[in-house]
């Protein structure tokens, strides 16, 4: 029998084993991201004084259902995580993660399922048993339609996260309210709890009862400014959330008519088949009817459905959403901004993302940041460095407050609607007090993976071409000494056109280590990006194109990800570090292609990958929120669709706030004329290069290669560039000649020779890169021209141009050693290696290349698994090309990655001729 839990609550959880046991096949839906949503769940740190009573109710269940006991030491929110994801592992239950439920599917008389909403929208689950585990029985709620209230007067405890408190825990602070008691936090001995009670003031939904939980606590703050012993305390990570679980506000029996889901208090019984008998109860009783239609799709009435009506809609309140929804509430427009988590922020507040860094710091970005900083130093008392985690949460929900936004927390956007015009009319959400829907005149899409877009029919792209490659997982493992940096973010993709991935993913990240904490949700640094009405391309940024429809421009220095992968990046055109790049962000690009009253902000933007990396920083995604939020008040004043809007007046508030920073010329700036170009290569100008680079490149090379061959030039090295760029033989047999001369040298020359010839190839023919590039230029170089013996010209040059393997501790000594894979600075060399050997394929590279493939094979895998698996994979791709042996039998080992991409594109290499 399949059976289905609805929360996963330690209730919940003891539900699903003894359902597991009687040999049930038995799922978990989970709305978060983690197990144990009352121990674990968001902002639900165990205090000291609790921690024994917490293991014993652990250790109970662990001993009932034969599980692993807890460990010992502090149990922190992340050991119980990983323990009770463990504990579902060994009894073979599934876990939907980030999941709500969206009702019941009954045929004839008989339940059949349920129907539930995730980041991909809504899906079916069969199953003949519902077990409403839930803190307060919103499964049952949301299935018999009937949302939670709470009463005037209900009591709600609050707990507040404190960091920096100085006084001895065990004094009791005199709060003048009864009900405050101060627990000893586990982080360090200046973390503490700050626990107390409140009455509502009037009756409330669960959404509006958080909200006022918050404001209550910053009231809170403010009060415990006054006592020494608090006066330095600040908000930590944890804002207020605990609404008492034991207290429910009414007998939900008296209000639901029959008993459909189970609870396992009531159970009574052993016998599933009596406890599923009983759970047909409902289909008498009050329930909203949704059925399957052949392909298992939810079919419901939308009218039937609860409904709200607003003039802009803001789907996901991360930074870009909630900068848009205050931007058009102060603009004059009755805003509803709906979020899946219980408070705003998104990535920002995750912590791990409280940096600024990078990003256009123009003054309408530094506006909203002094706001942001006016109203944490007064939370704080003080000035903090950095940021800030609750005090920018509590600052967001003042602003809701003050600028009336209906806020909907913990509901996910699962569904939309278009008419014949191509207009988004309804947007399908699903929440804690079940589905409803949202009906507005212009909708921002800011869930950062463009789901609106996505629901609306919209096209999109996600990692790169070959792969789909991208930065994904967190930090969340960042809080462990040993794996506090860069290197502790994985590399994986998920695969966005599938609905196992994010389960897949927060799987993958609960096993890894993340003993202090685990944050609330999967926090994606790239996720899909929407086809819009225009797209913004690297190749359009190097060229600093601008269009008449420019509403923002980015502004950096730097390439977040460390490398651009793209050619452009490659040949040194791209601000690696150092020089300045201006980024122009064109409206069309917010705008999805299919559909009319749609703006897509944040980091769903439409975006080539590699320019991607430089425009989904806070700054940019907040201002861009804001003029997203601006554009969807003008639009509707102004009764026209937002692509047909006059910029002019915004472009010049935006041209004075420094968001734009040249009056928007009428056209693009650059030149495609060959002559042109070509002149300025003559004449020695790298702009020229550039623009060579990316226009028609063929006329312009037979006019360099001519101005070569007759000697008339005065800039040689530019003009070589140029050529071996264009794959020209010259430039190539050029250059070879000067890397076969260079390692020849290398053995007897002294590091002065090294250093003037390593000068004079990266100063003279590829500008100033680092040993990556350099070699990833020569790979692209010397393929393009088909130059036969590069490979070994370029495995001559890694391994001398290894860190560490070619010069020894600067000893002015050179010695050429193997390249090995011991040290993970390697790794990007062996990828060049790989690279060249597959465009540039012979026999003879086989072995060496196993060799490699087999000495990775052996190591500890860093800095990350998947950098290792991805390198092999792509080695296997070389050696598939140079016909080594073992190819086949590796690749299909490797077909069984659990890194999709790497799986999918192993598969892809074993069909390929
Ligand atoms: C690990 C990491 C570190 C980073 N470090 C930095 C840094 O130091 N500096 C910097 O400037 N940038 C950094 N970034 C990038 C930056 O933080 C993000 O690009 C930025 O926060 C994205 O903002 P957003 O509003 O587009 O998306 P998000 O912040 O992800 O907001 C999207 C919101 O929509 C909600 N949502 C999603 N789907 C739905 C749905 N279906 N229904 C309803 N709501 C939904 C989410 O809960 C979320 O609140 C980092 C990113 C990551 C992942």
């Amino acid at each position: 029998m399949k059976s289905i839990v609805t929360g996963s609550t330690l209730r919940g959880l003891e539900s699903a084993f003894l359902l597991a046991e009687k040999g049930c096949d038995t799922t978990i839906l989970c709305s978060g991201t983690y197990l144990g949503e009352d121990i674990t769940g968001t902002w639900k740190w165990y205090p000291r004084e609790r921690q024994d009573q917490l293991r014993s109710e652990l250790d109970r269940i662990a001993v009932k259902y034969d599980l692993p006991l807890t460990p010992p030491g502090l149990l922190y929110p992340g050991t119980i995580k990983r323990l009770l994801a463990e504990w579902v592992r060994k009894a073979g239950i599934k876990v939907c993660y980030m999941t709500r439920l969206f009702g019941a599917v009954v045929k004839g008389n008989v339940l059949t399922g349920i129907a539930a909403a995730d980041k991909q929208g809504l899906f079916f689950l069969p199953c003949s048993l519902v077990v409403d585990a839930t803190m307060h029985h919103e499964a049952t709620r949301v299935i018999s339609h009937n949302p939670l209230r709470f009463p005037k007067d209900h009591p709600i405890t609050m707990r507040l996260e404190l960091r920096e408190v100085t006084c001895d825990f065990s004094n009791k602070l005199d709060l003048k309210d009864v009900n405050a008691i101060l627990l000893k936090g586990i982080r360090d001995e200046r973390q503490a709890y700050l626990e107390f009670r409140r009455q509502l003031p009037y009756d409330m939904s669960m959404q509006e009862a958080r909200a006022w939980a918050v404001s209550e606590s910053c009231t809170m703050l403010s009060a415990l400014k006054q006592f020494p012993e608090t006066s330095d305390a600040i908000p930590g990570e944890a804002l207020p959330y605990a609404i008492d679980l034991d207290e429910m506000p009414v007998n939900i029996e008296e209000n639901i008519k029959g008993w459909y889901l189970t609870c396992l208090e009531k159970w009574d019984t052993d016998d599933i088949n009596t406890l599923s008998a009983e759970s047909q109860l409902l289909i008498n009783g009050n329930y909203l009817p949704f059925s399957l239609n052949d392909e298992q799709e939810i079919l419901f009435d939308w009218k039937l459905l609860p409904h709200t009506e607003t003039e802009v809609l803001v789907a996901g309140a991360g930074t870009a959403g909630i900068w848009a929804a205050i931007s058009a509430a102060r603009a004059g427009a009755q805003v509803c901004a709906v979020e899946l988590l219980p408070y705003p922020g998104g990535t920002r507040s995750m912590g791990g993302v409280n940096h600024l860094y990078y990003g256009n710091r123009n003054r309408l970005f530094m506006n909203m940041w002094r706001e942001i900083k006016e109203f944490t130093n007064d939370v704080m008392g003080r000035k903090i460095p950095g940021m800030l985690h609750a005090a920018e949460i509590m600052f967001y929900f003042s602003e809701i407050a003050r600028c009336n936004i209906q806020y909907l927390s913990n509901a996910i956007a699962c569904g939309a609607r278009k008419n014949d015009r191509n207009e988004l009319t309804d947007v399908l959400f699903c929440g804690e007090d079940g589905p409803f829907v949202v009906r507005a005149q212009r909708s921002i899409d800011a869930t950062g993976d463009g789901d609106i877009a996505v629901y609306a029919g919209c096209g999109f792209d996600y990692g790169d071409d070959e792969m789909h490659v991208m930065q994904n997982y967190s930090q969340w493992n960042r809080c462990t000494p040993e794996r506090n940096g860069y290197r502790s973010i994985d590399q994986d993709t998920m695969d966005q056109t599938r609905r196992s991935e994010w389960t897949r993913a927060i799987e993958w990240n609960q096993v890894s280590l993340a003993d202090y904490d685990m944050f609330d949700m999967l926090t994606v640094r790239e996720s899909r990006r929407i086809h819009g009405k225009s797209v913004v391309t690297f190749e359009d940024a190097v060229r600093g194109k601008r269009t008449p429809d420019i509403i923002y421009e980015t502004y950096c220095t730097y390439d977040p990800h460390g490398r651009c992968m793209n050619i452009y990046g490659r040949l040194g055109l791209m601000p690696v570090q150092g020089n300045p790049m201006f980024i122009a962000i064109p409206l069309g690009s917010i705008l999805p292609k299919d559909v009319n009253n749609l703006v897509v902000v944040g980091k769903a933007i439409s975006a080539d990958q590699d320019t991607f990396n430089y425009i989904r920083m806070n700054a940019d995604v907040m201002s861009i929120g804001w003029i997203a939020g601006r554009l969807c008040v003008q639009s509707i004043r102004k009764g026209m669709p937002v692509d047909a809007l006059p910029l002019d007046k915004l472009q010049e508030q935006l041209y004075d706030l420094g968001a734009i920073t040249l009056p928007p010329p009428d056209t693009t700036t650059y030149s495609t004329s060959p002559d042109r170009i070509a002149a300025e290569i003559l004449a020695g100008e790298e702009s020229g290069f550039r623009n060579a680079v990316i226009t028609n490149w063929e006329e312009i090379r037979d006019l360099v290669r001519n101005a070569y061959d007759l000697k008339c030039y005065r800039h040689a090295k530019l003009l070589e560039k140029t050529l071996l760029w264009f794959g020209d033989a010259v430039g190539a047999q050029h250059l070879t000649e000067v890397l076969s001369k260079a390692n020849q040298r290398f053995g007897k020359t002294s590091y002065k020779d090294r250093q003037m010839i390593d000068g004079f190839i990266k100063c003279g023919i590829v500008g100033e890169l680092d040993d990556y590039w350099l070699i990833n230029q020569l790979v692209i170089l010397l393929s393009k021209a088909h130059i036969k013996d590069a490979v070994p010209v370029i495995y001559n040059v890694m391994c001398n141009t290894t860190p560490g393997s070619g010069w020894q501790n600067n000893s002015s000594q050179y010695v050429s050693v193997r390249l090995d894979c011991q040290s993970a600075a390697n790794y990007d060399r062996i990828l060049c290696l790989a690279e060249a050997a597959v465009l540039m394929p012979d026999s003879i590279y086989a072995s060496e290349l196993t060799r490699l493939y087999k000495e990775i094979e052996v190591q500890e895998a860093p800095p990350a698994t998947f950098y290792k698996e991805y390198l092999q994979v792509r080695l296997l791709a070389a050696m598939k090309a140079c016909g080594a042996k073992e190819t086949e039998q590796l690749l299909k080992f490797m077909c069984s990655s659990r890194y999709s991409s790497i799986s999918s594109y192993a598969k892809k290499l074993l069909v390929s001729e």
